[in-house]
């Protein structure tokens, strides 16, 4: 199966062939198809080097209605690292539906340029758990739009001591919203949040 083949429409498939993919990876095959497809929670065991970004990535830009400027897709990474890659990625996949603008903010970095870029309501925003905390606190960002929660590296996020940021998250966001939580392990700290916040997902392995 080509990447057209899973149901990705023809600007972000011209994008991914410049980017040099000429094939998708088993995450990518099982996942878009299903993403695409359907309104549910997953969870997916995928370590990195897998193409588990594109796998959540690409669906979640096909589902984004760039015509409606608010805040639809959430991504949470454990660390700045990540986020910034994630981000890079996204935008590539997005280059060709520019539209869809992207925003990453992370700990450690000054918040108020943070604060600047949120106000435009970024259609994408990737954010470390921390710092998002802060900015809801800070009422600084509107997640009531938001449809769809990618939990990345979940494990990793709990490693970190992000747990009770995740919940507070997972709490803030609308019910009726699609999570899919991505983890390199299904601990029972992952078993966890999938048993308290997601809706009877479907499993993910390769
Ligand atoms: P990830 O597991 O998402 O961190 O991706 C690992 C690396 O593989 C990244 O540099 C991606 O750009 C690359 N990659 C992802 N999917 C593909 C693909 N289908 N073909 C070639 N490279 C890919």
């Amino acid at each position: 199966k080509q990447f057209i083949d899973l149901g990705l429409s023809p600007v972000v498939v011209q994008a991914i062939e410049k980017l040099g993919f000429e094939e998708p990876t088993p995450i990518q095959k099982e996942a878009i198809p299903f993403l695409l497809a359907n309104q549910k929670d997953i969870t997916a065991l995928a370590q990195t080097g897998t193409g588990k970004t594109a796998a959540f990535g690409l669906p979640l830009l096909e589902k984004v209605d760039s015509t409606i400027s608010n805040t639809q897709g959430l991504i949470l990474v454990p660390t700045r690292e990540l986020g910034q890659q994630v981000a890079s990625q996204l935008k590539q996949f997005a280059a060709f539906a520019k539209a869809v603008h992207i925003e990453v903010v992370y700990g450690g970095a000054s918040i108020e340029q943070q604060i600047r870029a949120l106000r435009k309501a970024p259609h994408i925003i990737i954010a470390t758990p921390g710092r998002l905390i802060d900015l809801i606190n800070r009422r600084k960002v509107d997640l009531s739009n938001v449809n769809y929660v990618v939990l990345d590296e979940a494990d990793e996020m709990l490693n970190m001591g992000f747990k009770e940021d995740i919940d507070t998250i997972l709490e803030t966001t609308p019910n009726e919203k699609n999570t899919w939580l991505f983890s390199a392990t299904m601990s029972k700290g992952i078993r966890h949040i999938a048993s308290n916040y997601l809706n009877n997902p479907h499993e993910i392995k390769i």
